[in-house]
């Protein structure tokens, strides 16, 4: 079961990548993870990786690929995996497809969990904090009992301003900018698959497994 897992912030990913993983058995796969983990087994790649890092450049195209290489090559991936975060560009995705070419596997499907972005929206502005406890709220899906007021203190709830429309509707353009031809190359590989992430939890894992179930 060798997947892809997309989907645009706050479209709920991170949750289902758990799932998945659990049900299934297969490692999640994500770049941060990943480059730390080569960092911290010093390897060629991982201290070439560092070395970008800490100077504070973009690792380029060529060791990022390495390295997931070098992880796709591992004993727990053998029965599959679940890559989240990479690829992020057409030109990463055609060096995973000739990487998987030269292990003799392939891609089974990318999971594209779609939310629309007006209700993505909604979702990351709502977030509110006390100023006296941090105890965090959602005015949608955890609303204090009363309006900027915490339950646990009596604090006054504030947003971040990461979390205001203008940031948060900036951040969602630069990501469906980015995302768009990733889709695009998988929807004419044949790969791609759109759940609807605008489900319950629970009814977005169900399409999930029917999905995965004619893997089996
Ligand atoms: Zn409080």
């Amino acid at each position: 079961m060798n997947l892809v897992l997309m989907g645009l912030p706050g479209a709920g990913k991170g949750t289902q990548a758990e799932r998945i993983v659990e049900k299934y058995n297969i490692p999640h796969i994500s770049t941060g993870d990943m480059f730390r983990a080569a960092m911290k087994e010093g390897t060629e790649l991982g201290l070439k990786a560092k070395s970008f890092m800490d100077q504070g450049q973009l690792v380029p195209d060529e060791v990022t690929i390495g390295i997931v290489r070098e992880r796709l090559e591992k004993e727990d991936c053998k029965n599959g995996f679940l890559l989240d975060g990479f690829p992020r560009t057409v030109p990463q995705a055609e060096a995973l497809e000739q990487m998987l070419e030269d292990l003799g596997r392939k891609i089974d499907y990318v999971i594209n969990v779609n939310v629309d972005q007006s209700i993505l929206m909604e979702r990351l502005t709502g977030r509110r904090i006390c100023k006296d406890c941090g105890s965090t709220y959602h005015l949608v899906f955890n609303p204090p009992s009363e309006e900027g007021v915490c339950d646990k203190c009596g604090g006054e709830l504030y947003q971040r301003a990461d979390d205001n429309e203008e940031t948060v509707g900036n951040r969602l353009e630069v990501n469906v900018k980015q995302s768009k031809p990733l889709l695009d190359f998988y929807e004419s590989k044949g790969y791609l698959q759109n759940i609807d992430g605008q489900q319950p939890i629970g009814e977005v894992f169900t399409d999930i497994e029917k999905l995965l179930g004619g893997l089996a």
